[in-house]
């Protein structure tokens, strides 16, 4: 892996006014992303896993420059991004692509798939003539698995499956070869039978390409089909982040450890205790005191309320933040 990550954020925070208390009170806030640092290195995906709300999304429209960063700073290639505009934010946007979550409202009906993958050329001033433009359409759609590309490009897409359409998606964003692709929960709009299809192109596009990926989701099962690390968020901070095996196999946060408790095992002999989070994240507008998971900690005790956690080693490349991790001496 490359030394300089692709992508890295330094205690990045997104926070979106919502009024003031009163006429004269203090100015109030949603801290939907509030002090992310992490990197993203080359040819790796990471996965950042959260329930709804969390913070994710915002992260990564921040990351694209969709959003502004409150505070903080993200560089891409080890160039400060954090605050370009204009010419400079779209070079980078080239390079950094976005794949939603519905392939059913992400596609203009109204262009034929050949058109939409070859947008992006047009957008950025890539690709010569119209049929150089279609060429490289072609190739990123048999890159995305439609072959032969032929009997895709003239249709539009209302003719073509979920699968096809979230394939088109992916292919839109491949037509640029960008070194990151930022997937926002890809696979959750699909059928179950064609999730494995989509998760398995990112990984192969990974492998062959060298692409770095953001994937986000809500869903710790996908995130350990593909993902070589893990970002657990919870109320816009990371909570534990590590290697998918370390994370997934020796939770540390309690958080993570309830939403791993639920996933599904298929062996009744292998089922484990559940442990159901009370209630619904806290508002991010008024956070609570000291650790932020507390009110619905299954393992609060009394400094929780008082002590705001930071991420503390637990193992090589393993952190979390909660107050009873024992950190290990990092040399
Ligand atoms: Fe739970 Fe306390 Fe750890 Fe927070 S610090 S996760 S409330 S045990």
């Amino acid at each position: 892996m490359s030394e300089i990550p692709v992508l890295q954020t330094q205690n990045l925070c997104k926070f979106f006014p919502v009024g003031r208390v009163g006429l004269f009170g203090p100015q109030r806030q949603v801290h939907a992303v509030d002090g992310v640092s992490l990197e993203l290195q080359r040819g790796e995906i990471l996965a950042l896993v959260g329930e709804s709300g969390c913070g994710k999304s915002t992260l990564v429209l921040t990351l694209l420059g969709l959003e502004h960063a409150s505070s903080g700073t993200i560089t891409f290639n080890g160039r400060d991004v954090t605050h370009l505009n204009g010419v400079g934010l779209k070079e980078m946007r080239r390079h950094i692509q976005m794949i939603f979550q519905d392939p059913f409202e992400s596609l203009n009906p109204i262009m034929t798939i050949g058109e939409i993958v070859a947008e992006p050329l047009l957008v950025h001033g890539i690709g010569g003539s119209k049929a150089e433009r279609l060429q490289r359409a072609s190739q990123a759609l048999e890159d995305a698995g439609l072959k032969p590309a032929s009997n895709f490009i003239n249709r539009r897409p209302h003719e073509l499956s979920g699968g096809q359409r979230q394939r088109v998606v992916i292919a839109a964003a491949l037509v640029l070869e960008p070194d990151v692709l930022l997937a926002d929960e890809p696979v959750s709009m699909l059928d179950v039978s064609i999730r494995a299809e989509i998760l398995n192109l990112l990984a192969e596009l990974r492998d062959r390409r060298g692409v770095s990926v953001i994937y986000i989701t809500h869903d710790l099962a996908t995130a350990a089909y593909i993902a070589d690390r893990v970002a657990v968020m919870y109320l816009g901070r990371i909570v534990e982040i590590g290697s998918a095996q370390e994370v997934l196999t020796n939770p540390t946060h309690p958080y993570t450890q309830a939403l791993l408790s639920v996933i599904p095992v298929p062996n009744p002999r292998l089922r484990h205790k559940r442990t159901i989070l009370q209630g619904d994240p806290p508002n991010p507008i008024n956070l609570p005191s000291g650790c932020r998971f507390h009110p619905r900690c299954p393992l609060a005790f009394e400094r929780c309320p008082q002590v705001d956690p930071q991420l503390m080693p637990v193992s090589n490349g393993h952190e979390a933040a909660c107050l009873l991790v024992e950190p290990i001496q990092v040399e």
